[in-house]
């Protein structure tokens, strides 16, 4: 590592909170054996194309257009999330022709009140990760596989799903983005069509509906297992050169 990329890795280290370094060497080992980046790509076929969705109204702009698919979800009531106590569909939220779009699971608590995703406490460390390569949270577009919150945050269930996914498609098809990194377990099982744990999806790379998909740890794990950062930097640096 030279002089630049130490410098580049102790600001992103600091800007996710990590107060010090440590020169034990248990602690160095730590992440043995795991690859920076991978060279292999990964493709995965496009899946549950948007058919339950608005028509695509490729003549729009993508503003536009997601306003459209916006207000065709409306105050959604298709699936049973809309009478188990959500406040509000969070839709999405960012530049509608961002290079570089995350997917996370659902909304939580702070995201049902605002009706934005990720604005609560694992928020607050995404916009830090967006911010360590350069990047503002209104430069990139932030969403969900699910857009309602689930009653006490259970995991979504696979009727929800299969009702919701069609919009997120929609966004991913119109943003068109270069890089999709998902947020977590659920996103890159979802999206890729996987049963693969997080730990093995993560640091590889998929082709995915004409993006690169770079699955990675949910900032919420992340806050529960700060050690894992390091790991999610690797995926950043990575999602930084693919971006370049
Ligand atoms: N966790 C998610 O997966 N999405 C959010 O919007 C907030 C927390």
């Amino acid at each position: 590592m030279d002089r630049d990329q130490l410098s580049e890795h102790l600001r992103f280290a600091a800007d996710l909170g990590v107060a010090g370094v440590s020169r034990d060497p248990a602690w160095r080992k730590k992440g043995d054996g795991q690859k920076a980046t991978v060279a292999k790509v990964d493709t995965v076929a496009n899946v549950g194309d948007g058919l339950k969705a608005v028509p695509l109204q490729v003549s729009l702009s993508p503003e536009a257009a997601l306003a459209g698919v916006k207000a065709f979800i409306g105050e959604c009531t298709r699936c049973k999330l809309s009478g188990l106590g959500r406040t509000q569909v969070v839709f999405g939220v960012g530049s509608p022709s961002a290079d570089l779009m995350f997917v996370g699971e659902a909304p939580g608590a702070e995201e049902d009140a605002q009706g934005l995703p990720f604005v609560g406490k694992s928020g607050q460390l995404l916009t830090k990760i967006i911010e360590a390569i350069d990047l503002k949270r209104e430069d990139v577009y932030i969403a969900n596989v699910i857009k309602c919150r689930p009653p006490q945050n259970r995991n979504p269930e696979p009727d929800e799903i299969e009702t919701c996914e069609p919009f997120l498609f929609q966004q991913i098809d119109l943003i068109k983005p270069k890089v999709i990194v998902t947020l977590g377990k659920f996103a890159a099982q979802c999206l890729l069509r996987s049963e693969e744990p997080i730990s093995r999806l993560r640091g590889r790379i998929f082709d995915y509906r004409g993006a690169k998909l770079i699955p990675t740890f949910h900032p919420a794990y992340l806050l529960r297992n700060p050690s894992s950062k390091r790991e999610v930097w690797e995926d950043m640096k990575l999602v930084k050169k693919l971006l370049s």
